[in-house]
């Protein structure tokens, strides 16, 4: 437990923080344990009441089973104070209300504590969904409110997106970053827009897997294997929203749906929908995409391919550019002296995607087509792969197959990637498999909230790996592929669907035709924590 010796505060002055539930418990404890009074708030005195009760037990089980120091965790405790009326925050240097999600409620509350409170108090708001330009309205000067928004749960999310709204001074924003980043966690900042970063850059990662779903393409538990296993994701799509609730995720989307006026990258499942109205949400209710009845090995397995019999291609040949796919390149490694090949590796954003022909087979990474079609065009027979985190460690590599393949020319792909120690998935014949699709739409949805102004690409990988716990930032996954590999995809997607859902982003085709490019800091993009809750 951090403790606040020899501490040169941010802010001079206690912290308020107003609503004692679930994040404003956490909020508090994350201040007192940074060394900051904290002053306690909620309407309900009992509910506060309790909630400090139950943070006191929490952490002395912590100073029980060893984790805790008795003496810090005293102290800590110490530092929060309940009060029972907004006169008694006055002295505060900054307040963090985490009430209830309602405009008018937040604003009120506002518009009562402006005059009450210094000149210099700094005003946040740990809203999930509403404007802070909003709920600044109500003060004479908005330029000291902002957003904090903290995830749950706030003492171990690592992630705080701090909101501007149209108002924000460049002054408040600095001071909470210094704050935010004071309090051992990492600061991120955005525009005060629908879903800020993590909730709107986020939203295709269930929406590629709801709608392969919806069409049939595999069961819930291989499509989350695909994801988690060959795709890196902490969890599958379908796993993630049963722990979420289908309640919650469902209304987030509808949410960011309505407030981009209905745009079809944002528009909710009719699948998951139906759960809700089923009141199947997921874990809370034993019932979800899957049934949680305590019987954890009768959980569904994923489908995997198995062989007969072993087939060795005679012939390995590569082509393109395996520069894009450097894990991949390392686990054909031990086997190009065999058959006397060599891996281009130049990373040159002008050619072809890399490609093994094992014997007449050609294997190539999806870019949106699907294998039929390809396999039309090079009038050959095709299995493409699907996207992965790290093709090298991944237990599944996810495949599918040309319908004018013969199943022993197939069978031949399965066989080799077998070989490799790789178990294999083989999906219907799906443009841009999962991975891949899932991808291209996050770099589609970050580029687009870099252009529009929204956050910097270095913070939106930072939201990504730091609040949802991507293996990789999209933008970083992006770059490394290659721009035009990711803009090829959302065009053939786009074409096979018919639909704009699709469409690229104004930026990806100015960074595809190598116009732009984008400042990343690449160390920080790779999800070094990843066994952390980051
Ligand atoms: P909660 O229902 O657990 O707690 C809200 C608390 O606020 C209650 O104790 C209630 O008595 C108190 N309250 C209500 N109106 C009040 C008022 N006018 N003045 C003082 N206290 C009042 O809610 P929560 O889940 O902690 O969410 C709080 C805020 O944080 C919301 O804005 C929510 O959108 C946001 N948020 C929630 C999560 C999450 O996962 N729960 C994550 C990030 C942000």
């Amino acid at each position: 437990m951090n403790t606040p010796a020899h501490h040169r505060p941010i802010l001079h002055g206690p912290i308020a923080v107003i609503g004692a539930g679930t994040m404003g418990i956490g909020i508090a404890q994350v201040a007192a344990q940074a060394g900051y009074s904290v002053l306690l708030f909620d309407v309900n005195n009992e509910a506060a009441q309790r909630a400090l009760e139950t943070l006191h037990t929490r952490l002395h089980q912590r100073v029980e089973a060893g984790k805790a120091e008795a003496g810090a965790t005293q102290a800590l405790l110490q530092r929060i104070t309940q009060v029972d009326s907004l006169q008694a925050l006055a002295p505060s240097a900054l307040v963090i209300e985490a009430i209830i999600e309602q405009l008018e409620v937040k604003q009120n509350l506002f518009h009562q504590l402006e005059p009450l409170c210094s000149t210099e108090t700094i005003f946040a708001s740990n809203t999930s969904s509403l404007s802070i330009t909003a709920i600044a309205r109500v003060l004479a000067s908005p330029q000291r409110m902002a957003g904090l928004h903290f995830f749950n749960p706030a003492p171990l999310m690592k992630l705080v997106e701090i909101v501007q709204g149209l108002e924000t001074s460049f002054q408040t924003i600095t001071t909470l970053k210094s704050l935010v980043t004071d309090w051992q966690k990492q600061p991120v900042v955005c525009r005060s827009t629908p879903g800020f970063i993590v909730n709107r850059i986020a939203r295709p990662f269930y929406a590629e897997t709801l709608r392969a779903l919806e069409e049939n393409i595999a069961s819930p538990a291989t499509l989350d294997a695909v994801m988690k296993e060959s795709g890196g994701f902490a969890m599958g799509a379908l796993q993630l929203t049963d722990l979420i609730g289908h309640d919650v995720n469902y209304a987030v989307t509808e949410s960011l749906f309505h407030a981009f006026h209905g745009d079809p990258r944002f528009q909710p499942s009719l699948r998951q929908k139906e759960l809700v109205e089923a009141d199947h949400l997921g874990r809370k209710r034993g019932r979800g995409f899957y049934v949680y009845d305590g019987k954890e090995k009768h959980q569904p397995l994923p489908r995997l391919e198995t062989l007969q019999e072993q087939i060795r291609p005679a012939r390995i040949q590569a082509t393109g550019d395996w520069g894009t796919l450097p894990h991949f390149a390392a686990l054909l490694k031990p086997l190009l002296p065999q058959y006397g090949i060599a891996l281009e590796e130049s990373k040159n954003t002008d050619s072809q995607p890399p490609a093994l022909q094992l014997d007449d087979v050609i294997l190539t990474l999806t870019q949106g087509k699907t294998s039929a079609q390809l396999a039309d065009e090079i009038r050959a027979p095709v299995v493409q792969f699907d996207l992965a985190a790290n093709h090298q460690t991944a237990s599944i590599i996810t495949l599918s197959s040309a319908c004018q393949n013969t199943r022993p020319q197939t069978a031949k792909v399965i066989s080799f990637l077998q070989s490799l120690g790789k178990q294999v998935v083989l999906l219907p014949d799906y443009p841009a498999l999962l991975t891949m699709r899932t991808v291209a739409m996050l770099c589609n949805e970050a580029l687009d909230a870099i252009n529009k102004g929204i956050a910097s690409a270095e913070d939106i990988d930072l939201a990504m790996c730091c609040g949802v716990n991507y293996p990789i930032g999209p933008l970083a996954w992006g770059e490394q592929l290659g721009w035009r590999h990711i803009l090829s995809t959302l065009e053939n997607l786009q074409q096979f669907y018919g639909e704009p859902r699709y469409r690229p982003a104004p930026l990806l085709r100015q960074l595809a035709a190598g116009y732009v490019t984008l400042h990343l800091q690449r160390e920080q993009n790779q999800n070094k924590e990843r066994n952390h809750v980051c």
